[in-house]
Protein backbone atom coordinates (compact mmCIF):
# COMPACT_ATOMS: atom_id res chain seq x y z
CA UNK A 1 0.00 0.00 0.00
CA UNK A 2 0.84 3.98 -0.64
CA UNK A 3 0.43 5.26 3.10
CA UNK A 4 0.86 9.21 3.77
CA UNK A 5 1.24 10.07 7.47
CA UNK A 6 0.41 13.45 8.12
CA UNK A 7 2.19 13.80 11.50
CA UNK A 8 3.14 17.12 13.87
CA UNK A 9 5.86 15.46 15.87
CA UNK A 10 7.65 12.27 13.88
CA UNK A 11 10.55 10.37 16.72
CA UNK A 12 13.25 10.54 16.05
CA UNK A 13 13.42 13.83 14.74
CA UNK A 14 10.98 15.32 16.63
CA UNK A 15 8.43 14.17 19.92
CA UNK A 16 6.39 15.79 23.01
CA UNK A 17 4.99 12.66 23.59
CA UNK A 18 3.57 9.58 22.61
CA UNK A 19 2.56 10.80 19.36
CA UNK A 20 5.64 10.96 18.21
CA UNK A 21 6.94 7.41 19.25
CA UNK A 22 3.67 6.28 17.63
CA UNK A 23 4.32 7.90 14.23
CA UNK A 24 7.90 6.76 13.72
CA UNK A 25 7.88 3.76 14.86
CA UNK A 26 4.56 2.77 13.15
CA UNK A 27 5.83 4.09 9.68
CA UNK A 28 9.44 2.39 10.45
CA UNK A 29 7.57 -0.99 10.80
CA UNK A 30 5.43 -0.60 7.90
CA UNK A 31 7.85 0.33 5.70
CA UNK A 32 10.11 -2.43 6.85
CA UNK A 33 6.64 -4.70 5.83
CA UNK A 34 7.01 -3.45 2.22
CA UNK A 35 4.68 -0.82 2.30
CA UNK A 36 5.63 2.71 0.26
CA UNK A 37 5.29 4.84 3.65
CA UNK A 38 6.03 9.14 3.48
CA UNK A 39 5.85 10.95 6.63
CA UNK A 40 4.71 14.72 5.54
CA UNK A 41 5.73 16.76 9.08
CA UNK A 42 7.20 20.32 10.27
CA UNK A 43 10.71 21.09 9.96
CA UNK A 44 11.07 22.80 13.69
CA UNK A 45 14.38 24.59 14.75
CA UNK A 46 14.56 22.05 17.20
CA UNK A 47 14.79 19.18 14.49
CA UNK A 48 19.18 18.60 14.54
CA UNK A 49 20.56 19.36 11.09
CA UNK A 50 21.75 15.97 9.47
CA UNK A 51 23.99 14.99 6.61
CA UNK A 52 21.44 12.85 5.19
CA UNK A 53 18.50 14.86 4.71
CA UNK A 54 18.83 16.90 1.01
CA UNK A 55 15.78 19.55 -0.49
CA UNK A 56 13.38 16.90 -2.78
CA UNK A 57 11.23 20.13 -4.01
CA UNK A 58 11.52 24.03 -3.88
CA UNK A 59 9.27 25.86 -3.62
CA UNK A 60 6.15 24.03 -2.46
CA UNK A 61 2.88 26.34 -3.59
CA UNK A 62 0.88 25.81 -0.34
CA UNK A 63 -3.10 26.90 -1.45
CA UNK A 64 -4.77 27.87 1.72
CA UNK A 65 -8.14 29.69 1.40
CA UNK A 66 -7.53 33.24 0.09
CA UNK A 67 -3.85 32.94 -0.45
CA UNK A 68 -0.68 30.88 -1.11
CA UNK A 69 2.19 30.12 0.92
CA UNK A 70 5.49 28.27 -0.08
CA UNK A 71 7.50 25.74 1.61
CA UNK A 72 11.15 24.27 1.12
CA UNK A 73 10.50 20.16 1.47
CA UNK A 74 13.43 18.47 2.77
CA UNK A 75 13.84 14.52 2.43
CA UNK A 76 15.34 12.30 4.95
CA UNK A 77 14.46 8.39 5.53
CA UNK A 78 13.40 7.47 8.96
CA UNK A 79 16.22 5.62 10.99
CA UNK A 80 16.18 1.58 10.63
CA UNK A 81 13.72 2.13 7.39
CA UNK A 82 15.68 2.11 4.24
CA UNK A 83 12.48 2.80 2.02
CA UNK A 84 10.81 4.84 3.56
CA UNK A 85 10.33 8.94 3.24
CA UNK A 86 9.60 11.68 5.55
CA UNK A 87 9.21 14.94 3.97
CA UNK A 88 9.98 17.61 6.11
CA UNK A 89 8.35 21.06 5.57
CA UNK A 90 10.48 24.31 5.95
CA UNK A 91 8.86 27.55 6.57
CA UNK A 92 10.64 30.22 8.59
CA UNK A 93 7.27 31.82 10.06
CA UNK A 94 5.33 28.86 11.18
CA UNK A 95 7.90 26.35 12.22
CA UNK A 96 11.14 27.93 12.73
CA UNK A 97 10.82 28.14 16.46
CA UNK A 98 11.77 25.44 18.23
CA UNK A 99 8.55 24.51 20.31
CA UNK A 100 5.61 22.15 18.66
CA UNK A 101 2.42 23.91 20.11
CA UNK A 102 3.70 26.14 22.68
CA UNK A 103 6.18 28.59 23.18
CA UNK A 104 7.78 29.45 26.45
CA UNK A 105 4.74 31.79 27.15
CA UNK A 106 1.67 29.43 26.28
CA UNK A 107 -0.09 27.96 22.92
CA UNK A 108 0.93 29.68 20.22
CA UNK A 109 -1.11 32.09 18.94
CA UNK A 110 -0.80 30.70 15.37
CA UNK A 111 -1.02 27.29 15.44
CA UNK A 112 -4.31 27.21 13.28
CA UNK A 113 -2.69 28.63 10.41
CA UNK A 114 0.60 26.67 11.45
CA UNK A 115 -1.30 23.19 11.39
CA UNK A 116 -3.78 24.21 8.61
CA UNK A 117 -0.59 24.65 6.48
CA UNK A 118 0.73 21.54 7.38
CA UNK A 119 -2.39 19.61 6.69
CA UNK A 120 -2.95 22.03 3.06
CA UNK A 121 1.12 21.06 2.60
CA UNK A 122 0.88 17.85 2.28
CA UNK A 123 -2.15 17.17 -0.36
CA UNK A 124 -0.13 19.69 -2.71
CA UNK A 125 3.08 17.71 -2.05
CA UNK A 126 1.32 14.49 -3.05
CA UNK A 127 0.13 16.78 -6.39
CA UNK A 128 3.81 18.49 -6.95
CA UNK A 129 4.94 14.94 -6.74
CA UNK A 130 2.18 12.92 -9.11
CA UNK A 131 2.52 10.15 -5.83
CA UNK A 132 -1.02 9.33 -4.97
CA UNK A 133 -1.52 7.38 -1.48
CA UNK A 134 -4.11 4.31 -1.06
CA UNK A 135 -4.23 5.48 2.72
CA UNK A 136 -3.60 8.85 4.92
CA UNK A 137 -3.19 8.44 7.80
CA UNK A 138 -3.67 11.37 10.62
CA UNK A 139 -2.79 12.01 13.86
CA UNK A 140 -4.99 14.45 16.44
CA UNK A 141 -6.27 17.82 15.64
CA UNK A 142 -3.30 18.94 13.80
CA UNK A 143 -4.15 16.84 11.00
CA UNK A 144 -7.64 16.57 11.08
CA UNK A 145 -8.08 19.13 7.81
CA UNK A 146 -6.93 16.04 5.83
CA UNK A 147 -10.01 13.91 5.83
CA UNK A 148 -11.93 16.90 4.69
CA UNK A 149 -10.01 17.88 1.96
CA UNK A 150 -10.17 14.18 0.62
CA UNK A 151 -13.97 14.22 0.89
CA UNK A 152 -14.16 17.63 -0.96
CA UNK A 153 -11.76 19.69 -2.65
CA UNK A 154 -9.89 16.85 -3.77
CA UNK A 155 -12.84 14.41 -4.18
CA UNK A 156 -12.44 14.90 -8.56
CA UNK A 157 -8.96 14.24 -8.74
CA UNK A 158 -6.22 10.86 -7.94
CA UNK A 159 -5.46 12.19 -4.81
CA UNK A 160 -9.39 12.07 -3.74
CA UNK A 161 -9.56 8.37 -4.27
CA UNK A 162 -8.02 7.86 -1.03
CA UNK A 163 -9.35 6.99 2.32
CA UNK A 164 -8.52 8.34 5.33
CA UNK A 165 -7.99 7.08 8.80
CA UNK A 166 -7.84 9.60 11.63
CA UNK A 167 -6.33 8.46 15.33
CA UNK A 168 -6.84 9.69 18.45
CA UNK A 169 -3.67 10.23 20.56
CA UNK A 170 -5.03 12.32 23.31
CA UNK A 171 -9.01 13.60 22.89
CA UNK A 172 -8.30 16.46 25.28
CA UNK A 173 -6.72 18.41 22.66
CA UNK A 174 -9.08 19.28 19.92
CA UNK A 175 -7.46 22.20 18.27
CA UNK A 176 -10.60 24.88 18.37
CA UNK A 177 -10.20 28.22 16.94
CA UNK A 178 -12.75 31.07 16.36
CA UNK A 179 -14.89 30.74 13.23
CA UNK A 180 -13.67 33.20 11.03
CA UNK A 181 -10.22 30.94 11.15
CA UNK A 182 -11.91 28.26 9.41
CA UNK A 183 -11.97 30.34 5.88
CA UNK A 184 -7.79 29.90 6.04
CA UNK A 185 -8.62 25.89 5.14
CA UNK A 186 -10.08 26.71 1.88
CA UNK A 187 -12.57 23.98 2.85
CA UNK A 188 -16.35 24.50 1.35
CA UNK A 189 -18.15 26.91 3.99
CA UNK A 190 -20.94 24.62 4.33
CA UNK A 191 -18.45 21.56 6.44
CA UNK A 192 -18.76 24.30 8.90
CA UNK A 193 -22.16 22.88 10.90
CA UNK A 194 -22.67 20.66 13.21
CA UNK A 195 -22.30 17.70 11.69
CA UNK A 196 -18.47 19.07 10.83
CA UNK A 197 -16.16 21.14 12.26
CA UNK A 198 -18.51 23.64 14.01
CA UNK A 199 -18.83 22.72 17.88
CA UNK A 200 -20.17 25.51 19.86
CA UNK A 201 -19.90 28.27 17.50
CA UNK A 202 -16.45 27.37 17.49
CA UNK A 203 -14.16 26.00 14.57
CA UNK A 204 -13.09 22.37 15.86
CA UNK A 205 -10.70 20.43 14.17
CA UNK A 206 -10.96 17.27 15.55
CA UNK A 207 -14.70 16.98 15.48
CA UNK A 208 -14.55 17.94 11.20
CA UNK A 209 -11.72 15.21 11.08
CA UNK A 210 -13.62 12.55 12.80
CA UNK A 211 -16.58 13.76 10.66
CA UNK A 212 -14.76 13.27 7.57
CA UNK A 213 -12.28 10.39 8.26
CA UNK A 214 -13.24 6.68 6.41
CA UNK A 215 -11.90 5.21 9.90
CA UNK A 216 -11.39 6.05 13.21
CA UNK A 217 -9.03 4.54 15.47
CA UNK A 218 -7.43 5.18 18.55
CA UNK A 219 -4.46 4.06 20.95
CA UNK A 220 -5.68 0.90 23.10
CA UNK A 221 -9.12 -0.58 22.52
CA UNK A 222 -10.02 0.00 26.46
CA UNK A 223 -9.59 3.94 25.51
CA UNK A 224 -11.98 3.06 22.74
CA UNK A 225 -14.57 2.27 24.77
CA UNK A 226 -14.01 4.73 27.74
CA UNK A 227 -14.26 8.21 24.91
CA UNK A 228 -17.67 7.11 23.96
CA UNK A 229 -18.37 8.15 27.53
CA UNK A 230 -19.37 11.51 28.76
CA UNK A 231 -16.74 10.94 31.75
CA UNK A 232 -14.00 10.67 28.73
CA UNK A 233 -15.25 11.58 25.95
CA UNK A 234 -14.41 15.70 26.03
CA UNK A 235 -17.93 17.10 24.65
CA UNK A 236 -17.40 15.02 21.68
CA UNK A 237 -18.85 11.50 23.04
CA UNK A 238 -21.84 11.47 20.63
CA UNK A 239 -19.91 12.19 18.12
CA UNK A 240 -17.96 8.93 18.51
CA UNK A 241 -21.29 7.11 19.62
CA UNK A 242 -22.26 7.86 16.32
CA UNK A 243 -19.23 6.30 14.76
CA UNK A 244 -19.29 3.97 16.59
CA UNK A 245 -19.35 1.14 13.73
CA UNK A 246 -16.10 2.95 12.49
CA UNK A 247 -13.85 3.15 15.89
CA UNK A 248 -11.29 0.27 17.03
CA UNK A 249 -8.83 0.19 19.33
CA UNK A 250 -5.07 -0.13 18.22
CA UNK A 251 -2.82 -0.88 21.27
CA UNK A 252 0.60 1.17 20.62
CA UNK A 253 3.76 -0.77 20.55
CA UNK A 254 7.18 0.54 21.87
CA UNK A 255 10.44 0.13 19.57
CA UNK A 256 12.01 -2.92 20.60
CA UNK A 257 15.21 -1.32 19.25
CA UNK A 258 15.31 1.52 21.32
CA UNK A 259 13.77 0.02 24.49
CA UNK A 260 15.40 -3.34 24.98
CA UNK A 261 17.60 -3.72 27.87
CA UNK A 262 19.94 -6.43 26.42
CA UNK A 263 20.99 -3.86 23.74
CA UNK A 264 20.27 -0.60 24.82
CA UNK A 265 23.62 1.43 24.68
CA UNK A 266 22.65 4.39 26.90
CA UNK A 267 22.60 1.43 30.51
CA UNK A 268 26.06 1.30 32.25
CA UNK A 269 25.17 -2.58 31.87
CA UNK A 270 23.41 -4.20 30.08
CA UNK A 271 20.54 -7.49 31.26
CA UNK A 272 18.18 -9.43 30.02
CA UNK A 273 15.35 -11.97 32.15
CA UNK A 274 18.00 -14.57 32.85
CA UNK A 275 20.61 -12.42 33.68
CA UNK A 276 19.22 -9.46 36.07
CA UNK A 277 23.11 -8.43 37.47
CA UNK A 278 22.98 -5.55 35.11
CA UNK A 279 19.56 -4.45 36.32
CA UNK A 280 21.45 -4.07 40.26
CA UNK A 281 24.05 -2.06 38.61
CA UNK A 282 21.98 0.36 36.88
CA UNK A 283 20.05 0.95 39.91
CA UNK A 284 23.79 1.40 41.75
CA UNK A 285 24.33 4.45 39.15
CA UNK A 286 21.04 5.84 39.53
CA UNK A 287 21.48 6.20 43.41
CA UNK A 288 24.59 7.59 42.73
CA UNK A 289 23.17 9.32 39.89
CA UNK A 290 20.82 11.30 42.37
CA UNK A 291 22.92 11.13 45.66
CA UNK A 292 20.59 8.56 47.18
CA UNK A 293 21.41 5.94 50.05
CA UNK A 294 23.56 3.39 48.03
CA UNK A 295 21.83 0.23 49.50
CA UNK A 296 20.36 -1.60 46.95
CA UNK A 297 17.65 -3.94 49.22
CA UNK A 298 15.35 -0.75 49.55
CA UNK A 299 13.19 -0.30 46.39
CA UNK A 300 13.20 2.78 43.97
CA UNK A 301 10.01 4.21 42.94
CA UNK A 302 10.28 6.30 39.90
CA UNK A 303 7.70 8.28 37.53
CA UNK A 304 8.75 9.80 34.58
CA UNK A 305 6.16 11.90 32.66
CA UNK A 306 5.08 15.01 31.59
CA UNK A 307 3.67 17.14 35.14
CA UNK A 308 0.49 17.74 34.27
CA UNK A 309 -3.24 17.43 35.37
CA UNK A 310 -3.50 13.71 33.20
CA UNK A 311 -0.69 12.17 34.62
CA UNK A 312 -1.85 12.13 38.47
CA UNK A 313 1.62 12.94 39.82
CA UNK A 314 0.05 15.79 42.16
CA UNK A 315 -1.52 12.96 43.82
CA UNK A 316 1.91 11.50 44.52
CA UNK A 317 3.05 15.02 45.61
CA UNK A 318 0.27 15.01 48.17
CA UNK A 319 1.23 11.46 49.83
CA UNK A 320 5.06 11.77 49.74
CA UNK A 321 5.76 12.60 52.69
CA UNK A 322 3.53 10.06 54.08
CA UNK A 323 5.45 7.47 51.77
CA UNK A 324 8.45 8.37 53.30
CA UNK A 325 7.99 8.39 57.22
CA UNK A 326 5.82 5.27 57.04
CA UNK A 327 7.61 3.26 54.34
CA UNK A 328 11.13 1.81 53.46
CA UNK A 329 11.33 2.92 50.26
CA UNK A 330 13.45 5.80 47.58
CA UNK A 331 11.71 8.54 44.99
CA UNK A 332 12.99 9.04 41.87
CA UNK A 333 11.30 11.64 39.36
CA UNK A 334 12.02 13.10 36.37
CA UNK A 335 9.60 15.39 34.18
CA UNK A 336 8.69 18.61 33.17
CA UNK A 337 5.61 20.86 32.78
CA UNK A 338 3.16 22.17 35.63
CA UNK A 339 5.69 24.85 37.67
CA UNK A 340 3.75 24.39 41.03
CA UNK A 341 4.21 20.95 40.95
CA UNK A 342 7.74 20.99 39.54
CA UNK A 343 8.44 23.48 42.62
CA UNK A 344 6.53 21.00 45.20
CA UNK A 345 8.99 17.81 43.69
CA UNK A 346 12.22 20.40 44.12
CA UNK A 347 11.00 20.89 47.65
CA UNK A 348 10.71 17.30 48.46
CA UNK A 349 13.97 16.32 46.85
CA UNK A 350 15.57 19.32 49.16
CA UNK A 351 13.97 17.99 51.99
CA UNK A 352 14.94 14.35 51.80
CA UNK A 353 18.38 13.89 51.19
CA UNK A 354 19.82 10.43 50.01
CA UNK A 355 16.14 9.19 49.62
CA UNK A 356 14.27 11.62 47.25
CA UNK A 357 16.21 12.40 43.46
CA UNK A 358 14.17 15.24 41.34
CA UNK A 359 15.20 16.10 37.94
CA UNK A 360 13.14 18.58 36.40
CA UNK A 361 13.43 18.49 32.78
CA UNK A 362 13.54 16.37 29.12
CA UNK A 363 16.19 13.90 29.21
CA UNK A 364 16.41 11.11 27.20
CA UNK A 365 18.93 9.04 28.80
CA UNK A 366 18.11 9.54 31.79
CA UNK A 367 14.80 8.18 31.29
CA UNK A 368 16.28 4.84 30.21
CA UNK A 369 18.76 4.89 33.75
CA UNK A 370 15.59 5.23 35.35
CA UNK A 371 13.95 2.69 33.69
CA UNK A 372 16.50 0.04 34.30
CA UNK A 373 17.63 1.02 37.87
CA UNK A 374 13.93 1.75 39.59
CA UNK A 375 12.14 -1.52 40.87
CA UNK A 376 8.53 0.12 40.37
CA UNK A 377 7.09 2.43 38.00
CA UNK A 378 4.17 4.84 38.83
CA UNK A 379 1.53 5.89 36.43
CA UNK A 380 -1.21 7.15 38.39
CA UNK A 381 -2.65 8.84 35.52
CA UNK A 382 -6.74 10.21 35.95
CA UNK A 383 -6.94 9.33 32.11
CA UNK A 384 -4.26 7.56 29.93
CA UNK A 385 -5.03 6.78 26.09
CA UNK A 386 -2.33 3.90 25.53
CA UNK A 387 1.11 4.88 27.31
CA UNK A 388 4.02 4.09 26.68
CA UNK A 389 6.53 4.25 29.94
CA UNK A 390 4.44 1.16 31.58
CA UNK A 391 5.45 -0.66 29.03
CA UNK A 392 9.18 0.19 28.50
CA UNK A 393 9.05 -0.55 32.34
CA UNK A 394 7.71 -3.85 31.87
CA UNK A 395 10.28 -4.69 29.45
CA UNK A 396 13.04 -3.52 32.20
CA UNK A 397 11.42 -5.35 34.56
CA UNK A 398 9.86 -2.65 36.68
CA UNK A 399 7.06 -3.36 37.92
CA UNK A 400 3.82 -0.90 37.05
CA UNK A 401 2.04 0.60 39.56
CA UNK A 402 -0.94 2.39 37.68
CA UNK A 403 -4.41 3.32 37.96
CA UNK A 404 -6.96 1.41 36.08
CA UNK A 405 -7.56 3.68 33.01
CA UNK A 406 -6.92 3.62 29.45
CA UNK A 407 -4.43 1.38 27.67
CA UNK A 408 -3.05 0.89 31.55
CA UNK A 409 -5.69 -1.67 31.66
CA UNK A 410 -4.65 -3.39 28.44
CA UNK A 411 -1.51 -3.56 28.91
CA UNK A 412 -0.47 -4.24 33.11
CA UNK A 413 -2.00 -7.29 34.14
CA UNK A 414 -3.13 -7.25 38.35
CA UNK A 415 -0.98 -9.14 40.53
CA UNK A 416 -2.69 -11.98 41.91
CA UNK A 417 -1.22 -13.06 45.58
CA UNK A 418 -2.50 -16.53 45.31
CA UNK A 419 -1.07 -17.29 42.14
CA UNK A 420 2.05 -14.92 41.61
CA UNK A 421 0.83 -13.94 38.44
CA UNK A 422 0.79 -10.70 36.97
CA UNK A 423 2.98 -8.11 35.71
CA UNK A 424 2.11 -5.37 38.01
CA UNK A 425 -0.25 -3.38 40.87
CA UNK A 426 -3.88 -1.82 39.59
CA UNK A 427 -5.82 0.67 41.63
CA UNK A 428 -9.37 2.11 40.25
CA UNK A 429 -10.17 4.90 42.30
CA UNK A 430 -8.46 8.50 41.23
CA UNK A 431 -7.54 9.50 44.08
CA UNK A 432 -4.00 10.08 46.39
CA UNK A 433 -5.26 7.48 49.00
CA UNK A 434 -5.76 4.75 46.27
CA UNK A 435 -2.03 5.54 45.07
CA UNK A 436 -0.96 5.35 48.84
CA UNK A 437 -2.26 1.83 48.88
CA UNK A 438 -0.91 0.79 45.88
CA UNK A 439 2.73 1.81 46.11
CA UNK A 440 1.88 0.08 49.68
CA UNK A 441 1.35 -2.91 48.56
CA UNK A 442 3.78 -3.26 45.90
CA UNK A 443 6.28 -2.45 49.21
CA UNK A 444 4.82 -4.93 50.81
CA UNK A 445 5.19 -7.79 47.84
CA UNK A 446 9.08 -6.47 47.90
CA UNK A 447 9.77 -6.93 51.34
CA UNK A 448 7.52 -9.71 52.67
CA UNK A 449 6.58 -11.92 49.29
CA UNK A 450 9.97 -11.94 47.83
CA UNK A 451 9.20 -14.90 45.37
CA UNK A 452 6.09 -13.18 43.94
CA UNK A 453 8.49 -9.79 42.76
CA UNK A 454 10.88 -12.27 41.33
CA UNK A 455 7.97 -14.11 39.82
CA UNK A 456 5.92 -10.45 38.75
CA UNK A 457 9.35 -9.98 37.35
CA UNK A 458 9.91 -12.43 34.83
CA UNK A 459 5.98 -12.10 34.16
CA UNK A 460 6.74 -8.26 32.87
CA UNK A 461 9.96 -9.10 31.10
CA UNK A 462 8.96 -11.96 29.10
CA UNK A 463 5.70 -9.97 27.34
CA UNK A 464 5.93 -8.99 23.80
CA UNK A 465 4.93 -5.10 22.98
CA UNK A 466 7.17 -4.91 19.93
CA UNK A 467 4.95 -2.83 16.62
CA UNK A 468 4.74 -5.62 14.70
CA UNK A 469 1.36 -6.76 16.00
CA UNK A 470 0.08 -3.48 16.02
CA UNK A 471 1.30 -2.58 12.84
CA UNK A 472 -0.55 -5.74 11.11
CA UNK A 473 -3.68 -4.44 13.04
CA UNK A 474 -3.20 -1.10 11.36
CA UNK A 475 -2.85 -3.08 7.88
CA UNK A 476 -6.41 -4.33 8.51
CA UNK A 477 -7.72 -0.98 9.33
CA UNK A 478 -6.27 0.75 6.17
CA UNK A 479 -7.74 -2.29 4.24
CA UNK A 480 -11.03 -1.65 5.97
CA UNK A 481 -10.80 1.94 5.13
CA UNK A 482 -10.12 1.47 1.30
CA UNK A 483 -12.96 -0.77 0.96
CA UNK A 484 -15.34 1.60 2.80
CA UNK A 485 -13.90 4.32 1.06
CA UNK A 486 -14.77 2.38 -2.36
P1 LIG B 1 2.30 11.07 26.82
O1 LIG B 1 2.34 10.84 25.34
O2 LIG B 1 0.93 11.33 27.36
O3 LIG B 1 3.29 12.08 27.30
P2 LIG B 1 3.36 8.38 27.05
O4 LIG B 1 3.66 7.50 28.22
O5 LIG B 1 2.49 7.78 25.99
O6 LIG B 1 2.73 9.71 27.58
O7 LIG B 1 4.71 8.82 26.37
C1 LIG B 1 5.58 9.66 27.02
C2 LIG B 1 6.94 9.55 26.36
O8 LIG B 1 7.71 10.70 26.67
C3 LIG B 1 7.73 8.38 26.86
O9 LIG B 1 8.60 7.97 25.84
C4 LIG B 1 8.50 9.00 28.04
O10 LIG B 1 9.64 8.27 28.40
C5 LIG B 1 8.83 10.33 27.49
N1 LIG B 1 9.03 11.38 28.50
C6 LIG B 1 8.09 12.12 29.13
N2 LIG B 1 8.67 13.04 29.94
C7 LIG B 1 10.00 12.86 29.83
C8 LIG B 1 11.14 13.50 30.43
N3 LIG B 1 11.02 14.50 31.29
N4 LIG B 1 12.38 13.07 30.06
C9 LIG B 1 12.52 12.06 29.19
N5 LIG B 1 11.48 11.41 28.60
C10 LIG B 1 10.24 11.81 28.91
Amino acid sequence: MKILMISPEVAPFSKVGGLGDMAGSLSKELSLMGHDVRVVTPLYGSVKPSAQRRVALEPLIVHLGGFEQYARVWEERIPGAPESKVYFLEHEKYFGRPEIYEGPWGGHGDNCERFTFMSRAAMDLCHALLWYPDVVHCHDWTSALAPAYLNTTERGNDLGQAASVMTIHNLQHQGIFSKESFAMSGLPADLFKADGFEALGNFNMLKGGLYHASKITTVSPNYAREIKSSEYGCGLDGLLRFRAGDLVGVLNGIDTQVWNPQTDSLLPMRYSRFELDGKGYCKEILQTHFDLDRDHTVPIFAAIARLYDQKGLDWLADIAEGLLKNMRLQLVILGAGDSALENRFRELAAYHPGKVGVHIGYDEALSHLIEAGADFFLMPSRFEPCGLNQMYSMAYGTLPIVRATGGLVDTVEQYQENTGQGTGFLFQEPSAHALYYAIGWANSTYYDRPEDFASLRQNAMSRDFSWKRSAAQYEQVYQWARSARR
